[in-house]
């Protein structure tokens, strides 16, 4: 298959950096290099903010109607896209063939629930103290967006931030992932196809570090919007706050999975083990620490060392793996270091726990028991293939287990009692909470965090509103 040298998108043109430089990109199932991407400089950049501050003077005076209908056609050139654009993905970021798939036509789902929500960004009129005074609350767009995405959902992570920007109004500079640049630049093609003006939307790669820095202290750019790692994420915050900027932090989490003694145990296993070793674990949401009561920790444990030893690693390109490599070196050592401070701390491995073979980034779907509190994993969110069991007598335990942590993102539960359940959804500190199910992750359900997992959310009816202001408008 034929992997393109990817291009900056900068003022409605494709386009190589202007110094000229670009950047390796790399299979993570064969550490192969597959191509290369054009890596931005300050030259860039400026070209960037000119564009995305002309195309914000353009595409706010275009309709909620209007925008909605060409976010709607993009869908489907994304839909109608998926056959080249999925293994694209695959091949920059190792995920199996199927999950690059759903992960687009996902997107497509994302970009029309977002163009349903651009026509419901309505302000309201409050009743005037005075005769002959009408005073509107109106929404305006909150001007050029500049948004901050990672590698493990190449398509996924860009399309909440760009759709949710483009309902409101606004225009985006997108600093994408430069180890897996080719899938997003497919996903901005859609748009482009579709009709969008030069402009409201930029690609660039380069230094994550120069960029952000950049981009977050031109004025030009009114908001910011980050998903990646807890550290990056307050660095980011805090920049934007210096600039007093509005910021949206999707960070880092190390999910709770609460199995209770009544839950269906079939189901807990075999959706909790799709969650964690889906994308090799490299999901902020995956479930991480399983914390098991006393009575069913014995099956339970079994039953997910069964799941995880029936994953079939492998390239993402064979039709019968249903799990890749790691996305890079970096995953794969951090997986090594963690496994083997946890058995030094006494734990034992269930399963798995070792590199496979000497090329290519890959690792064991990992179980890993009776792994105590000081082992570095029980507190670093392994964002790898590592799921921890430990065991727990009273729900109020396992709650406090939960919260233990600085983490809220995502908590799920398994029990079929109605009592637990309301504790479990008053209790537990996080973002999401989802029970005998996963539900995580639609576009139509509110999708953050809390504490160190970041604040604002990527989701749901309230999306929209960080891209918009609030503006009165009071009239005799
Ligand atoms: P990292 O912390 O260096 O980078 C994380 C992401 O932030 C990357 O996309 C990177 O390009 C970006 N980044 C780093 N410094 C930046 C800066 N100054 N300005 C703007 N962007 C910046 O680590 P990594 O090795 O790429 O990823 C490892 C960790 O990152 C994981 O352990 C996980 O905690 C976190 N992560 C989280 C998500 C998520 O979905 N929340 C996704 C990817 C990575």
């Amino acid at each position: 298959m034929n992997y393109p040298d990817v291009k900056l998108f900068v003022g409605g043109q494709w386009c190589s950096a202007v110094a000229g430089r670009s950047i390796d990109v790399s299979d993570p199932a064969s550490e192969e290099r597959i191509g290369g991407v054009a890596h931005a400089g300050i030259a860039d950049l400026i070209r960037a903010l000119e564009a995305a501050e002309s195309g914000f003077a353009v595409w706010r005076e275009i309709s909620a109607f209007e925008r909605s209908k060409l976010m709607r056609r993009a869908a489907e050139l994304l839909r109608s896209r998926v056959d080249t654009i999925a293994p694209l993905m695959t091949l920059e970021q190792g995920k199996p063939l199927a999950e690059a798939r759903t992960e687009t036509l996902a997107a497509a789902d994302t970009i029309d629930w977002f163009a349903e929500e651009a026509r419901r960004t309505y302000g309201w009129i409050v009743p005037a103290r005075t005769a002959g005074v009408q005073q509107s609350a109106i929404k305006e767009p909150v001007g050029p967006v500049a948004a901050f995405t990672p590698w493990n959902f190449p398509i996924n992570q860009i399309v909440r931030k760009l759709s949710a920007a483009l309902a409101a109004g606004c225009s985006i500079i997108v600093k994408g992932p430069e180890e897996t640049p080719a899938s997003p630049a497919e996903l901005i093609r859609c748009f482009v196809d579709a009709g969008l003006p030069a402009g409201v939307v930029n690609l660039v790669y380069g230094d994550p570090a120069e960029i952000s820095d950049y981009l977050i202290r031109n004025p030009v750019i009114r908001k910011i919007s980050f998903t990646g790692s807890t550290p990056v994420g307050k660095h980011l915050a805090a920049l934007a706050g210096s600039q007093m900027k509005r910021a949206t932090m999707e960070l880092g989490g190390h999910a709770p999975a609460i199995i209770c003694d009544d839950a269906d145990l079939d189901a807990a296993a075999s959706v909790l083990a799709a969650a964690k070793f889906r994308n090799a674990g490299q999901v902020c949401v995956a479930p991480t620490r399983f914390l098991v009561q006393d009575g069913v920790y014995r099956p339970f444990l079994e039953m997910l060392v069964e799941e995880a030893r029936a994953r079939k690693v492998g390239s993402g390109l064979d039709p019968a793996t249903t799990m890749g490599p790691l996305a890079n070196a970096r995953r794969l050592q951090a997986m090594e270091d963690l496994v083997g401070d946890a058995t030094r701390h006494g734990a034992a491995i269930a399963t798995g726990g070792r590199r496979i073979g000497n090329k290519g980034h890959f690792f064991e779907p990992t179980v890993i028991a009776d792994v105590p509190l000081a082992a570095r994993v029980m507190s670093e969110e392994p964002f790898g293939p590592l799921a921890i069991v430990s065991r727990f007598s009273e729900l109020e335990e396992a709650i406090a287990e939960a919260n233990r942590l600085p983490y809220g993102l995502a908590a799920y539960a398994y029990t079929r009692s109605t009592g637990r359940t309301s504790a479990l959804a008053s209790k537990v500190e996080s973002g999401m909470l989802t029970v005998n199910h996963n539900g995580i992750g639609l576009p139509e359900v509110p999708f953050g965090g809390v504490k160190d997992s970041g604040y604002g959310t990527e989701g749901g009816r309230e999306a929209v509103e960080p891209y918009l202001v609030t503006k009165l408008v009071s009239l005799a």
